[in-house]
């Protein structure tokens, strides 16, 4: 990978991040009262409170993908982005332009997805 792949990598990830994250937030709203008629001091109350919350009310799915995702961008920093973790090959660029926040190249997803790693 040279560095305009890995560019835009980062900025798929980041994209990413961004949209797991919104989801999260919509999925919030949709289930939270409603607070919209003039009542902003209840609103910011919310909003903190919202904060508190935000990192326990991730599904298994949701904070599993930001947990890859963030790992991907980590890997970025340090240089392993691109390489498998478990054999430490190279992953397949078409992989990883499909799945950027892909931790293992083809055939260790493959062993992986039958519980042999
Ligand atoms: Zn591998």
């Amino acid at each position: 990978m040279n560095k305009t792949d890995l560019k835009a990598m980062r900025k798929q990830l980041q994209a990413k991040r961004k949209e797991v994250m919104e989801g999260v937030l919509r999925a919030r709203e949709m289930g939270s009262v409603e607070t919209e008629s003039g009542a902003p001091d209840i609103a910011d109350r919310a909003a903190s409170a919202f904060q508190r919350e935000f990192s326990f009310s991730l599904s298994e799915n949701e904070g599993k993908m930001l947990r890859m995702i963030d790992e991907a961008l980590a890997r970025l920093e340090n240089g392993r982005f691109g390489m498998c973790v478990h054999c430490e090959q190279p992953i397949e660029k078409q992989r990883l332009q499909a799945v950027p926040w892909a931790r293992h190249c083809i055939a260790c997803e493959e062993l992986q997805d039958r519980g042999e790693i």
